[in-house]
Parts: structure tokens; sequence; C-alpha cells
């Protein structure tokens, strides 16, 4: 291949494939427009209590009963993990003016999930440490995939400083969610229109969700037989998990029922006010006394979301590879969670289609 394979995005999906490739010679460039890599995983830690461990925003489990690839390749990056906390009571919430219901689940109810010691970034920082340096290009967004007559492609992207870039490519591996591809990348010639459709129809996985999470000195919940898992219909919060790290202080994060448009409305402090407020009603006076709160809406990201995903989700969407692309055949591949049928949404789907991509690319490769 004369030019690079240029890989669209610097998420799980988009580094992995880049991994891939270049261990089978092949030189790739990953074109990233945040000014990190990891893209939905996203790892972090209060700026006032960098003691009190690193919290997830994005994912933060993976499933080693069903998830093979994911597991195989922790274990060949050597990653520290552990398991989920779920001894203990459950809450469940049904009322805002009557006390939580306690229940203790049937043993083996809860599905056993893992999480990563450092934080599921740990896994995305071990992929890129596979990469070589100077691969990915960080604050450079692709506005613009164009092909001409002679089959040539051309990427422009825009750079931090105002400029644009244009990079010659083999094939493009477009590892963003479908809708971002529809939304934001001009393609010249355009895409066929039920292709279009089709990447419209896949939602992205999340995209509307937020996450809080509510550092404490120490996991107090745990004191009083409580798993930290709470299930709501009075919210915001609708599920509640304990997130405390494998060792030190004490953890709660909980996904939203509130939608992402009132959450929006709301605003970030009078949310974050009414999350502490619910965690009060559940888990007692102890709860105010939180020593920090991270607070992470997607569904204002504009590297994840677009319009459509503030509507929230009625059924799991339907993930896999799009149809045909006419011209665009074996010049762009799609990769991304979303693209995969059986796991798509997961870490472990963002790994599969990565695996998919740099095969396809490989083929073509043996091809010229
Ligand atoms: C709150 C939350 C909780 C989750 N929990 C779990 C969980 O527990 N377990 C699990 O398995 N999965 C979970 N997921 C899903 C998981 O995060 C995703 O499946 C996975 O991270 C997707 O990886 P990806 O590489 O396909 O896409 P992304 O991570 O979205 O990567 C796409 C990349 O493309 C970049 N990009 C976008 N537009 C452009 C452009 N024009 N030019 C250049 N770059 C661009 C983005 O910045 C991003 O870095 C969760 C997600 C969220 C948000």
């Amino acid at each position: 291949m004369k030019h690079p394979v240029v890989n669209v995005g610097a998420g799980l999906s988009g580094l992995r494939a880049a991994s891939l490739l270049t261990a089978q010679g092949i030189k790739c460039k990953v074109l990233e427009a945040r000014d990190r890599i990891g893209g939905r995983v996203l790892s972090t830690s209060d700026p006032n209590r960098p003691d009190l461990g690193k919290f997830d925003l994005g994912p933060s489990w993976f499933w080693p009963q069903y998830e093979s690839t994911i597991t195989n390749l922790v274990k060949e990056l050597d990653l520290g993990t552990f398991v989920q906390y779920t001894e203990g009571a459950m809450l469940f919430e049904r009322f805002q003016n009557e006390p939580p219901e306690r229940h203790v689940l049937p043993e083996n109810s809860i599905e056993r999930s893992m999480r990563f010691i450092e934080g599921t970034q740990s896994l995305v920082d071990a992929v890129a440490n596979t990469i070589p340096s100077g691969t990915v290009e960080l604050e450079t967004r692709v506005t613009a995939i164009r092909l001409d007559e002679a089959g040539a492609i051309t990427v422009e992207a825009d750079l931090a400083d105002g400029k644009r870039t244009k990079v010659y490519a083999s094939a493009v591996i477009l590892a963003l969610p479908p809708r971002m591809v529809v939304r934001h990348i001009e393609f010249s010639p355009s895409l066929p229109p039920h292709l279009i459709t089709d990447l419209v129809s896949k939602p992205t996985w999340m995209a509307g969700q937020a996450k809080a999470v509510a550092i404490y000195e120490r996991p107090f919940w745990r004191e009083s037989g409580l798993s930290g898992f709470v299930s709501s219909r009075v919210g915001p919060l609708q599920e509640i998990h304990d997130t405390s790290p494998a060792t030190g202080s004490g953890a709660l994060f909980g996904f939203f029922a509130m939608p992402a448009k009132m959450r929006q409305e709301l605003g970030e402090d009078k949310v974050i006010k009414l999350v502490i407020d619910q965690l009060v009603r559940l888990f007692g006076t102890s709860a105010q006394h939180v020593s920090g709160i991270l607070y992470k809406d997607w569904s204002s990201d504009s590297e994840t979301a677009v319009e459509e995903d503030l509507d929230p989700l009625r059924d799991y969407p339907s993930y896999g590879q799009p149809p045909q692309a006419g011209v665009w055949e074996k010049k762009i591949i799609f990769a991304g969670t979303e693209t995969n049928s059986q796991y798509g949404g997961h870490l472990e789907g963002a790994l599969q289609s990565a695996e998919q991509a740099a095969f396809k690319i490989i083929n073509l490769n043996n091809e010229s």
C-alpha cells in the first residue's frame, strides 16, 4: 500500500485496529478530534483529591463469561482487574416520600462483572502503547473524505490552531460512531442514500446518558450491609452502583432516568444537587459528606452525541455492519462498537469490530 491506512477516531476501536495493522507491518495514521485518546472511555480523578483514586465516567465493566476478546486482551496486556462489589442488600426506591425497600438478592442473581484497577483508561493506554509513537494525531477533526477518479483517497481535517490538513490514504477505517460519520464528515462523491439511512439508524450507545460519581473517604454503606446497588423509580438516578476503587476510598455512581434534554435545561449544578438529595434519601446523612463529585454528560459532548441522541432509546438498538458502500466499497471500512452485531455497544464490540476491520485491510493489502 502506497499511503498509510487512516483510522478516524482514537477510541478503543480505532486504536486496536491501528495496533493490529502496525503489527502486520501496515502503516497507519490515527486522526482524533479530541485532545485525548479513548473516546467514550474516560477515567479521571477528583482534581482536589487525586489520592482517592480513578473513577470511570464512561465504561467500567466487562464480562469475561461472554466476552472473550476483551478478556484475552486484558490477559495479554497484563492489566489488573477486580470483581465489581455486590455483597449485601440492594435498595429499591419506589416512591419519593417512602423509605427505600431493602432486598437481599438470591446468590448469583447479579451478573458478575469485572473492573480495571486503574480504570478502563488503562486498557486504552495499554493498547496505545503498542502503536509506534507519532501514529496518533490529536486535535485533528476529520471533516471531509474525497475519492478521485483514479481511486486515490484524500482525508481533510481541521486542526486546533484553525489550520487545515490533508492526508492521503490507501483506505480509511471509520472508527467513530456511525451517526457522527453522517453528520460531521462530507464525502465526495456522496455515500449512497441506503448507507446513510442505515448509519443514521444506529444510535450511539450511551450517547444520551450521563454519569455522576459521588466520592467518599470510605464506602460507608458497606458497614450497614448495603451493596450500593439501587434501582430507583424516583430518580434522577435510575440505577446506582458501588464504584469504589479496589483499595482506599468509597464511591457511588449512577446512570440517569432524567432525560438528556431535562439535564441540559437544569444545568450541572442543579442536577448534582438532585443527585446528592437522592443519595441522602437512600443512604442517610453520611451521603451528604461527599469529598468530590464527578459528572460527565455525554449528551453534551459533540465528539460522541448528535442531536438525535438526546431522545431516550426505547429498545436495544440493532447494531451491525453497514450495507455496501457503492464506489466507496473497499475504500472505507467501518469499525466502532455500533458496527458489531453481537456485542455492539460494548467494549467487546469495539474490539471485535477493530479485528474485523484490520482483517479486511490485511486482505486488501494482500490483493494489491
Ligand atoms: C457512560 C457510559 C458507560 C458505558 N459503560 C460500558 C460498560 O460498562 N461496559 C462496556 O463494555 N461498554 C460500556 N460503554 C460503551 C463503551 O464505552 C463503548 O462501546 C466504547 O468505548 C466504544 O469505543 P469506540 O472506539 O467504538 O468509539 P468511541 O469511544 O466513541 O471512539 C470514537 C472516537 O472518534 C473520535 N471522533 C469523532 N468524530 C471525529 C472526527 N470527525 N474526526 C476525528 N475523530 C473523531 C471521538 O473523539 C472518539 O475518540 C459505556 C459508554 C458510556 C458513555
